[in-house]
Order: structure tokens, then C-alpha cells, then sequence
């Protein structure tokens, strides 16, 4: 065997360094641009016909991407009833999945089109979802354990990653031959369509793969029915607790959960820190995705006595960020998903302001669900009571003296997703990252786009159940209890 040749690699992407680059893709979406995708359920069976209705591109109120006719209760009947495991070789399951992963990047025109417009996507981040989508196939298709499936699988995923989460879980239970009942989040249906699509394409069946779009009802549906064996959920905590005790309720002991939640990530920069990376660091944690990633940056520490010049800097590389249309290249910073999510974010800016604490508010656009990225001083991480999900980046300073409090404070908010570090003494890497209760510890650099493969993702306490995904031990929890071990 070529011992430099790694048996999976991850997916190339796109250098958008470069203009040829540029061009290709925007080739690619051109006959995208004005298209009108139509979301419906996708089940092994005929779908009751229900009214479909219009979405709307959140950067732009007179852009539809399309319609969705959304699942009815007699459709997860259905589903439920026509759900059957994916009872062929692994090897075979393997080649289908790494087809269907090779079909995505084939799609990768009509995919970063429909991002755009569904989900408010700019280009980097499309590049990012198409790449984590593709890894998540290959690298659960190249680690099958051996081991029976859980049996019917119930997917439930989260806008901020229509294709990425929405792909992830469902390659993992498909993997592992499970059927999967999938239902994406009610505001990005178009993209989980496409994918399904894709995936059935390739060759999964339509008994081991059905889809059902609708609102928050449908996925209660399918993780309160007996027939289910298994759940995998990305969305809220408090989401995440209701489907955990409906699960006691209605579902054999010991169904699994696999369940990824909320954060209320910090990173902390001591005095030794590089100003200008630690800059380039923050830009891109809090506000990349306008900050719309449970793995974001929402509470920054600094040391007292470079505080100012770092907020400096802060400021004026927040001026060079370009708010707008995402399918723009040089768009920096999209729309939050819709109005309910600006209308709650706007609410948190308007108490900060009041209370004279908003340190820098960028312009908005015209139209559009748009929220300005957002400086707001604060006194420690205890002051934010819940997850702002959007491009707002609250900011502390502390004394050398008061790390310890700081670790602390961290770990009361009984979150533990991501935590960032940014230091040039590596007693205080150990020191820190020690302390720190989170499933994923960053040491400068950014702290969001973990890579499947290398850096499994996923979060502790109130932040998820684990395992994490992209990690060697996600796919065993897909599967039926393994008998052996348990007869030990
Ligand atoms: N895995 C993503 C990252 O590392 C975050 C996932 C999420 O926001 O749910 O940025």
C-alpha cells in the first residue's frame, strides 16, 4: 500500500483567492438565480397533496427561491409505515454514499444557488457547507463498524446548516443502515429537498431515506411514534429536552439521543497574545455566518492592559465588513434567517443601547433581514442570560490577577460548546484548556468550521449529548446495542 496516500481525504473546495475560481462558480449559479425550487415530501409512498406555500431569500423580499409543500400527520403515518432498514453489504451502502457525495460537488452550482437564497449563505460559507456535506459522507462511508443498524432513524436539523448538519446525520444513520425519517428545518426545506434528492440519486433507496418537510408538530410526530428507534437532533437545548422526555415517554429504553445544542462560547486573549491575528480571529468567530453557528464567539475576555488597543483594531477591521446580497463575492456578512430571528436579536441591541453599553453598530441595508454586526461591552459572561444567535459580539476586560473567576464564570453558564484561547505561554495553554469545560478547545486561531475527520465537533453538558460528530465514536451510537458487549 502507498503509505502517503490516505485512505479518505477531505473535500478540495474552492479557492476563491482566485478569479478563474470566481468565474467557474458563477457560471455554475447563473441559471440558478431565478429559479423556483419546489420542496414536498419525499416518501416511499404517495404524500397526502397539501397547499404549498412561498419562501422568501432573506436578503431580498421580492426573491422567492421557491415553494414547499410541507407533511402532513397522515404523511408520517405513511412514512412510518413504509420506513424499512437498509439491509445491504456495508461495502455497498459505502460506494452509494460516496457516489452521492460525488453528486454534490458535481451540483455545486444549483447547491451554493439555493444556499444563497434559502438560507442567506455567502460564498465562503457555501464553499464550507458543500465541503463539511461531502466529508461527512466519505468519512462516515469509510468507518462502518460492524455492527446491526438501531432500525428507523428520526433526523431533525437546523437551518444555519441546511446542507452540512442536514447531510451529516443522515450519511451517519444511512451508514450504519438505519432507515432515516428526515425532517429539516421548517425555514430551509429547498436545500434538504435538493439533497435528498441527490442522495436518492445515487442510490439510496426510498424506503431507507424519506423526507419530511413542515414545522416543529412533524418532528414531535416522529420522535413520539414507538416504531422509532433512534433520534439525532441539532436545534435548541430547550428542543432538545422536550424530545428527550417525549422519547421516555413513548420509545424503547435506551434509544439513543444523539443531540447537538446551544452555546454561549468565550474566548479569552492574555496580554501575550498576537493583536493582529487575535483581530482576525474574532472577526471571523463572531461574525462569519453573521454569526448565525452555535460554535460562535460570544463573550471575548481581555486582558486589561491591551483591552483598548485590541478593541481598536477591532473597530476598524468591523469597518471593512461588506453587509449584504450573499450571492455578492465580496459579500462578507449575509441576513440572519428571518424576521423572527432579527426581531429577537434586535431586542438584545436595544436594551445595550439604553443602557449605553453598544460599542459599535455597523450600517444596514436597505431590505432584508439584516442584522449590523455589533460591539456590546459587558461585565462578564454571567450577563448574557441566553444564546444570542446572530453577529453580536459582546466584549469583557480583565486583570491578570482575576483568570481564575474568568475560567469560572465560563463554565457556570453550564454551556460547553467551543472556547477559544489566545496566548503566547504554553504553561497557560495547558493551564486554561485544563480548566475549561468545552467539547471543542481552539488555541490561536479561530473557533468555528470544525474539519470531519480532525476535529470531531460537538459540545458538553448543556451544549449535547455527544458523541461528537465527524468523530470515530458517532456512527456506534446509530447502531442497535451491541449484544456482545452487553452479554460481558
Ligand atoms: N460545526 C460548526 C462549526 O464548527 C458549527 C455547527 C453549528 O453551528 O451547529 O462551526
Amino acid at each position: 500500500a502507498d503509505l502517503f496516500r490516505p485512505e479518505r481525504a477531505n473535500a478540495q473546495g474552492f479557492d476563491l483567492a482566485h478569479t478563474q475560481t470566481l468565474k467557474h462558480i458563477d457560471q455554475a449559479r447563473a441559471p440558478w438565480k431565478d429559479h423556483r425550487w419546489q420542496a414536498a415530501p419525499l416518501l416511499a409512498g404517495d404524500a397526502v397533496p397539501a397547499e404549498p406555500l412561498r419562501e422568501i431569500n432573506p436578503a431580498d423580499p421580492n426573491d422567492s427561491p421557491g415553494t414547499t409543500a410541507s407533511a402532513s400527520h397522515a404523511d408520517v403515518q405513511i412514512a412510518l409505515a413504509a420506513a424499512a432498514p437498509w439491509h445491504v453489504p456495508a461495502a455497498q451502502r459505502a460506494t452509494i454514499l460516496n457516489a452521492a457525495a460525488d453528486l454534490y460537488e458535481a451540483e455545486f452550482g444549483q447547491i451554493f444557488a439555493v444556499l444563497a437564497r434559502e438560507a442567506g449563505k455567502t460564498l465562503p460559507d457555501c464553499v464550507a457547507e458543500l465541503r463539511e456535506a461531502v466529508d461527512f459522507l466519505r468519512y462516515y462511508a469509510a468507518n462502518i463498524p460492524k455492527r446491526s443498524p438501531a432500525g428507523r432513524f428520526t433526523c431533525i436539523s437546523p437551518w444555519n446548516f441546511p446542507l452540512a448538519i442536514f447531510t451529516g446525520q443522515i450519511a451517519a444513520a444511512l451508514a450504519t443502515g438505519n432507515a432515516v425519517l428526515a425532517k429539516p428545518a421548517e425555514q430551509t426545506p429547498l436545500t434538504a429537498h435538493l439533497a435528498v434528492t441527490l442522495l436518492h440519486r445515487a442510490g439510496v433507496p426510498r424506503e431507507a431515506l424519506q423526507l419530511l418537510p413542515g414545522a416543529g408538530e412533524i418532528g414531535a410526530a416522529l420522535t413520539s411514534d414507538p416504531r422509532v428507534d433512534g433520534v439525532a437532533f441539532t436545534g435548541s437545548t430547550e428542543t432538545a429536552l422536550k424530545i428527550r422526555a417525549a422519547m421516555a415517554e413513548n420509545l424503547t429504553p435506551g434509544a439513543p439521543l444523539i443531540a447537538e445544542t446551544g452555546g454561549l462560547n468565550a474566548m479569552i486573549v492574555d496580554s501575550t497574545a498576537l493583536t493582529e491575528q487575535v483581530v482576525q480571529a474574532i472577526i471571523e468567530s463572531a461574525f462569519q455566518s453573521a454569526g448565525q453557528r452555535c460554535s460562535a464567539l460570544r463573550c471575548l475576555y481581555l486582558q486589561e492592559d491591551i483591552a483598548t488597543d485590541v478593541l481598536t483594531m477591532l473597530q476598524g477591521a468591523m469597518d471593512t465588513l461588506r453587509l449584504g446580497d450573499p450571492w455578492k463575492i465580496a459579500t462578507d456578512c449575509g441576513p440572519v434567517i428571518d424576521d423572527d430571528a432579527r426581531a429577537n436579536i434586535l431586542a438584545h441591541i436595544a436594551i445595550a443601547r439604553r443602557e449605553g453599553r453598544v460599542l459599535k453598530e455597523l450600517q444596514l441595508p436597505a431590505q432584508g433581514t439584516f442584522v449590523a454586526p455589533t460591539l456590546i461591552e459587558v461585565s462578564g459572561i454571567s450577563a448574557l442570560e441566553r444564546e444570542i444567535f446572530g453577529p453580536v459580539l459582546h466584549v469583557a476586560r480583565f486583570d491578570a490577577a482575576d483568570l481564575d473567576r474568568v475560567i469560572a464564570d465560563i463554565n457556570a453558564t453550564g454551556y460547553g460548546l467551543t472556547f477559544g484561547l489566545q496566548t503566547r505561554l504554553d504553561d497557560r495553554v495547558q493551564q486554561v484548556s485544563e480548566a475549561i469545560r468545552a467539547g471543542n478547545i481552539y488555541v490561536n486561531r479561530n473557533q468555528i468550521g470544525a474539519i470531519v475527520g480532525s476535529q470531531p465537533f460537538g459540545g458538553e453538558a448543556l451544549s449535547g449529548t455527544g458523541p461528537k460528530a465527524g468523530g470515530p465514536h458517532y456512527l456506534p451510537r446509530f447502531c442497535a446495542p451491541d449484544r456482545q458487549q452487553a452479554a460481558d
